[in-house]
């Protein structure tokens, strides 16, 4: 679907993730045609910087998945102007208001508008009431939508003043939170897998599932990130959205339907259902890398890295283990990490099947649990671990895996996740994106962890760079017989 007339307004159109991500999926979408020719992009900044269209070019460059042409680079950046003020004086607005306006009139944008909240979280309430005390978000001659970025909030209660914040101004069908997790290939084919299909769903459960692992790893550390990084951690940074999205679509019950509320409403009755899978003391693990050596680098600690405090107690691994307290998988834990300067990056949801009740083999020395692997992130595609004939004479086993591949599979483009996202919000359809609910359902487990850890710093446990993070996490699986896998 193409959108209609319309376009963005994109606070803090110099920053990062703009830079990144939005500005080269905004060509990416005109370059498939998917933007209305009368698309326009008004950015809002503090500074007045007359090379800013150039850098936004040179974004675009940089950051496209599809390769540029100068036709229609040139008819996207026609529609580029650009709005300079501080977000705190209500004339940046009146000025933001006048452009929308003349957009409208000299474009054809018809009055419909997305605000992209491309800022610093800690500007959203300016923005959002600037926006609101000049009237944009009216919606008298055109939709008006808002994107939030994570995070959404701090805890449940700061997750709660957002959302107050935001529905102050944009009525809840105009708030999309975007979790871009929920856009890549493999998250949505993971509902695919699970409904299309026969095999899997009448194993998809306490009686054949041992227990599920859902990882995050990255192999970098915060860079620059500190101002952001510190006193957010690695828990609030990717487990209360991505991580718990993930466990929410893989333990979900079937949606009656693809509607935007179908969905929601099974991702939130698991959510509701979620716990620890025992005391929280018991089953929530934190860490903070130390430096070392990591691919033949030595790498600075968490401690020793430009703008953080020598005594921070910050996360930048956390580990999980919950549980859902449904028919359908009581008793399977559900573990979740993520962390910095782990062994490699990768994402990926991996479903390690039971061990059979029986097996007529002399020998099963080479043989593991089934497992089902998906793959997230890089490399997205499938994996399915089970057990097989060694050739030769005598009844030896071994674990052997079949692969899919979306590269190797399919010969289609796939979008980048902000490339999908951006244009459903631009068509108004928004089943990827997280229901207030959600999030206060996810911070609600999250704060638990997060008091665990504040109230008792000394379980904040070291771990060095390259490895895949502290013993106590090891240790919190071994003890109920398991093993971390490695990816
Ligand atoms: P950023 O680069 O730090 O800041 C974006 C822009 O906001 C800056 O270019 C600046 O624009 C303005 N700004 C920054 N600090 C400000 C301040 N103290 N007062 C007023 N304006 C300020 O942020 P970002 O990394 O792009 O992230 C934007 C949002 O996306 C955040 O909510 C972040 O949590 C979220 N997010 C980012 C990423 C990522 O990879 N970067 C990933 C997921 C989510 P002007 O000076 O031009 O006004």
């Amino acid at each position: 679907r193409i959108a209609g007339p319309c376009g963005i307004v994109l606070f803090g159109i110099t920053g990062d993730l703009s830079r990144r991500k939005i500005l080269p999926a905004l060509y990416d979408l005109a370059n498939r045609g998917l933007l209305p020719p009368s698309f326009t992009i008004i950015g809002v900044a503090r500074k007045v910087d007359p090379s800013l269209p150039e850098k936004v070019e040179a974004a675009i460059r940089e950051g496209a998945n599809t390769s540029v042409t100068e036709t229609t680079l040139k008819q996207l950046m026609s529609g580029l102007v650009v709005v300079n003020g501080q977000y705190n004086d209500i004339e940046t607005y009146r000025s933001l208001g006048h452009a929308m306006d003349r957009m409208s009139a000299e474009r054809g944008t018809n009055g419909n508008y997305a605000f992209y909240l491309a800022i610093p979280p800690e500007l959203f309430p300016t923005v959002l009431g600037g926006i609101g005390t000049a009237g944009l978000c009216a919606e008298d001659d055109g939709w008006r939508r808002v994107v939030v970025e994570k995070p959404f909030g701090h805890g449940l209660e700061s997750a709660r003043e957002l959302d107050d914040m935001v529905t102050k101004v944009f009525h809840q069908d105009a708030i999309f939170r975007i979790d871009h997790y929920l856009g890549k290939e493999t998250v949505q084919n993971l509902m695919a897998l699970r409904f299309a299909n026969e095999l899997y769903e009448p194993l998809w459960n306490s009686a054949h599932v041992d227990h599920v692992q859902i990882t995050m790893a990255e192999d970098i550390g915060i860079g620059t990130r500190a101002g952001y990084y510190d006193g957010i951690g690695a828990a609030r940074d990717v487990i209360q959205n991505h991580l718990l999205q993930l466990l929410a679509l893989t333990a979900m019950e079937e949606p009656i339907s693809f509607e935007p509320s179908a969905l929601r409403i099974e991702k939130e009755k698991v959510l509701e259902a979620t716990r620890f899978y025992g005391p929280v003391g018991e089953s929530a693990v934190a860490g903070q890398y130390t430096s070392g050596w990591q691919g033949g680098e030595w790498v600075r600690g968490y401690k020793e890295e430009p703008g953080i405090p020598a005594d921070s107690i910050t996360d930048t691994y956390a580990a999980l283990r919950l549980g859902i307290e449904t028919r359908r998988w009581k008793g399977v834990p559900f573990y979740l990490r993520a962390g910095k300067r782990l062994g490699r990056r990768v994402s990926e949801i991996a479903v390690i099947f039971k061990y059979p009740p029986f097996l007529p083999f002399p020998s099963t020395d080479g043989l593991g649990h089934n497992a089902l692997v998906i793959r997230v992130q890089p490399n997205e595609g499938m994996t399915f671990k089970l057990g097989s004939k060694v050739p030769g004479s005598g009844m030896q086993l071994r674990d052997v895996t079949m692969d899919f591949a979306y590269g190797h599979a399919f010969t289609e483009y796939a979008p980048e996740a902000y490339e999908r996202l951006i244009l459903d919000v631009l068509l108004g359809d928004p089943p990827l994106f997280p229901r207030h609910r959600e999030i206060e359902l996810s911070w609600r487990l999250l704060d638990q962890a997060e008091s665990h850890w504040a109230e008792n710093p000394e379980s904040i446990a070291e771990y060095a760079p390259g490895t895949w993070g502290p013993a106590a996490s090891d240790r919190m699986l071994a003890r109920d017989g398991r093993a971390w896998r490695l990816p």
